[in-house]
């Protein structure tokens, strides 16, 4: 594999395969992905994508609406229209590529609803949308000759050179160094820096550590999403989702005396956002002191659900629960990340030619909290600016390639256990659904410690070791942000 390239692109989910789908043919482009392809948290997106395409009783400014309602209008407007006014030409794109969205028996698409959308517009494919669209642009992206994937290849840090920027990489228990002219960070999320979460174990922040180390600014990453119907099973870090859509088809919330009570927190019920939702479920379970919350569809017609939500039918039976018969418990937990590597309109960083997209960018189209399947639509569209971007700049780039040396510290320690669990720990107590700034405060000291110990303890470099940074990083920057 060769060590030059005009772009890498450091993430293999949603966004890193559609920028990749949508560079020139002529540029040499590496896609770095720290471990299996199919881990990532595009994979696990079960509701779907949200667009107004070919829909004649919907509109673009209906669908902006309701994200800027759902973002609590701190969204930026006018990323918030590139999205929905560019939705089309997307979901076109990639059912060109071959995805295969759900049709009504008249042939047309078949759009469901979820919480905050005023309109039936979520293209899916029953209830693994993610799945189908991330093999399916991958199936493409192994047909164009121009590009090498390197898989189980973790980044373990970047750096800014004077023609671009270089990517230090583990494989094997070997080290290799990459250089570009472009970068595009497209690493995912962040929900490994809490104790429960949704997200694959593939996010851990690593992409806002890189940004934020070569000095990109990071815009907003207090603003962290719950989703309120996680199953509830407190034994796994990872957190079975039940799909808002769930929901969307008529599920109700129940209370531990299995009791409806989301009319006496919105009007809008079950089908409010799901910050209002999650924040409902909480001041719920305080007021009856109790955990124990459930979704019930069991009403509905078994078959019909069955067809519906497959996969989610099958994963919660293996777990002891039929939800056509019978409530299903479930609880909040971390799902999303709204801030991140603040970029423009290009998906340009505040760093030349370094790029960021999907969730770990922060493009403003979210605000305050995301509209649900908005984020699948917001990794294509921004991704794909970031290579149309490149395109336009290839004369003005450098044709050499600077050499820079890291250091593996090999020789050195490895680091101590429990850094992880710690800061997990204390995000879940200090910064979940009702922050508390008292304890983020005291939380905030202690990731401080931790952090100035990674950063000057010279410790072996290793998966355990970037990871951690990163969580840590992740944890510093968040509370930093809450009690300022
Ligand atoms: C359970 C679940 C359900 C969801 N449902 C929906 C939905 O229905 N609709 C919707 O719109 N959104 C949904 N989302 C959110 C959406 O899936 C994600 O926001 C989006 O897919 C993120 O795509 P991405 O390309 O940015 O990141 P990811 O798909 O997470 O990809 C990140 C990539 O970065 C790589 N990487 C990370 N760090 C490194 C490193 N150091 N070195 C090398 N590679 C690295 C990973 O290996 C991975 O390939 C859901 C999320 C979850 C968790």
């Amino acid at each position: 594999m060769s060590k030059n390239y005009d772009v890498i692109i450091v993430g293999c989910g949603a966004a890193g395969l559609y920028a990749a789908i949508n560079l020139p043919s002529h540029l040499k482009v590496l896609i770095l992905c720290k471990r299996e392809l199919s881990l990532c948290n595009s994979s696990l997106a079960q509701g779907g994508i949200a667009g107004v395409y070919n829909s004649p009783n919907d509109s673009i400014q209906f669908h902006q609406n309701d994200t800027l309602v759902a973002g609590g209008f701190k969204n930026n407007i006018d990323a918030v229209h590139t999205l929905v006014s560019e939705a089309a030409q997307d979901l076109e794109k990639i059912i060109s590529l071959g995805v295969d969205f759900d049709k009504n028996p008249d042939g047309t698409y078949h759009r469901t609803l979820e919480g905050g959308h005023g309109h039936h517009r979520i293209f899916h494919h029953a209830d693994a949308t993610g799945e189908e669209i991330t093999s399916t642009l991958l199936e493409n992206v192994r047909t164009l000759e121009n590009v090498d994937i390197a898989e189980n290849t973790l980044v373990c840090s970047v750096k800014r050179t004077s023609t671009g920027y270089s990517a230090f990489t583990l494989c094997n228990n070997e080290y290799s160094t990459y250089n570009c002219h472009f970068m595009i960070l497209a690493t995912g999320g962040i929900g490994r820096v809490y104790e429960y979460t949704t997200n694959s174990a593939i996010a851990t922040g690593d992409g806002i550590c890189f940004a934020y180390e070569m000095g990109a600014k990071i815009k907003n990453l207090s603003y962290v999403q719950f989703h309120p119907t996680a199953f509830n099973n407190k034994h796994t870090r990872e957190c079975f989702l039940i799909s808002e859509a769930v929901r969307g088809e008529g599920a109700y919330l129940l209370n531990c005396h299995r009791e409806r009570f989301m009319h006496n927190y919105d009007k809008r019920l079950e089908l409010a956002p799901r910050d209002v939702v999650s924040h409902s479920i909480i001041l719920e379970s305080r007021k009856q002191n109790s955990t124990e919350f459930y979704l019930d569809i069991s009403y509905k017609d078994s078959d019909f659900l069955k067809k519906r939500f497959p996969m989610i039918y099958e994963k919660l039976l293996e777990q002891g629960y039929d939800l056509t018969k019978e409530p299903v418990p479930i609880f909040p937990c971390q799902h999303y990340l709204m801030g991140g590597i603040d970029v423009d309109n290009n998906a340009e960083t505040s760093l030349p030619n370094l790029y960021a997209a999907g969730e770990c960018s922060h493009t403003g189209v979210h605000g305050g909290n995301r509209l649900a399947s908005n984020s699948l639509l917001e990794a294509l569209v921004f991704s794909r600016h970031a290579a149309e971007d490149i395109t336009r700049k290839l004369d003005s780039c450098p044709k050499d390639f600077e050499e820079v040396q890291f250091s593996s510290n090999t020789d050195h320690e490895h680091i101590p256990q429990g850094f992880r669990t710690e800061t997990r720990r204390i995000m879940q107590n200090s910064h979940f659904v009702i922050p508390d700034k008292n304890s983020a405060a005291e939380g905030f000291r202690r990731v401080e410690e931790i952090r100035e110990n990674l950063l000057s303890g010279g410790y072996y470099v290793d998966a355990a070791y970037v990871e951690a940074k990163s969580l840590v990083t992740v944890a510093y920057i968040i509370l930093k942000d809450v009690i300022r």
